[in-house]
């Protein structure tokens, strides 16, 4: 069966609107989310678009910030500060990668823990960790959602993750270990990887190669969740050969359609709650 991520995304942005239009009449205000890009990438300017066409949709308030590249490290850094001092923005988004020569870690350092919507920053991802999540990673909270979607009970389940990216691989692997998985990370030193695929009730994979993982890699009856996004000749493709894979699996999602729209609405959420958190504090 086809897990489409645009179907379990749709319900997911049905509740946060009428979160959010409860969220509006108590407080008197839109929940908001600032977006900084620099630079020109058509794939990431793309990605700010969608954003910011979610926050409309939801009923959100949207900031877009956009800088060149080559634009002083100093000046992304001092607007993150201002954002970070504004009682109005709940949530702060820088899209990556940047382009070359920034330092990454120090940028995204500015952003306070409360308003990390991304999930990213050292104190989110050690709450995660330590078995309490708060702000969690989008693409990876969003996989959870999908699997959810599946009704399968996940205690005790061999979990394989594919890649282990700060961003979505090592978040993916702690939640699959917090929801009782038994979970194995995966990477390019990894040795005899079809080992570790053959075995897996759930394969998860985030690697960035397109139609990697093939048909012999999966254990009969597995559920496999493609997080790749590829362009190989002007057509998008995940990192898992769709084709050969599918007929072995319970589950499985396609790209396009399945993981994407999930990354966003589950963006959305994180904003939501932190603004509901923050109204709560004062
Ligand atoms: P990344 O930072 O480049 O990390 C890739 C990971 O894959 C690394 O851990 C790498 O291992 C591992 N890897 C590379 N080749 C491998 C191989 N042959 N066998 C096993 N592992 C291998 O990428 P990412 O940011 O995690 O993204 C992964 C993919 O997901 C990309 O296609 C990206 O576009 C996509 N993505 C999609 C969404 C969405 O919303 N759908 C969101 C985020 C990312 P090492 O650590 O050893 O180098």
């Amino acid at each position: 069966m086809l897990i489409y991520g645009k179907e379990v995304a749709a319900k997911t942005l049905e509740k946060i609107m009428a979160m959010t239009a409860d969220f509006e009449s108590k407080y008197s205000r839109k929940p908001t989310l600032a977006v900084i890009i620099v630079g020109e990438d058509p794939a990431s300017q793309t990605y700010v678009r969608n954003k910011i066409n979610g926050c409309k949709q939801v009923g959100f308030n949207s900031l877009s910030y956009e800088y060149p590249d080559g634009t002083a490290q100093e000046e992304i850094e001092n607007r993150i500060k201002s954002l970070a001092k504004d009682e109005t923005v709940d949530g702060i988004l820088v899209q990556l990668p940047l382009p070359k020569g920034y330092d990454e870690e120090k940028i995204l350092s500015n952003i306070p823990d409360s308003k990390d919507v991304d999930g990213f920053n050292a104190s989110n991802i050690g709450c995660l960790c330590l078995g309490r999540p708060r702000t969690v990673s989008c693409t990876p909270l969003g996989v959870m959602s999908m699997l959810e979607s599946t009704g399968v009970d996940l205690n005790g389940k061999n979990a394989v993750v594919l890649g282990r990216s700060n961003t979505v691989g090592k978040p993916m692997a702690m939640l699959l270990l917090n929801a009782n998985c038994t979970v194995t990370v995966c990477h390019s030193k990894t040795r005899n990887l079809a080992d570790f695929t053959k075995n897996a009730d759930i394969l998860i994979v985030a690697i960035g190669k397109p139609k990697f993982v093939t048909a012999d890699m999966i254990k009969e009856g597995a559920i496999v969740i493609d997080v790749g996004i590829n362009r190989v000749d002007g057509k998008l493709c995940g990192d898992v050969d769709f084709e050969s894979v599918e007929p072995k699996t319970s589950f499985i999602s396609p790209v396009p359609g399945g993981v994407g729209p999930m990354t966003i609405s589950m963006l959305l959420y994180n904003t939501l709650m932190s603004a509901i958190a923050r109204e709560n504090e004062r």
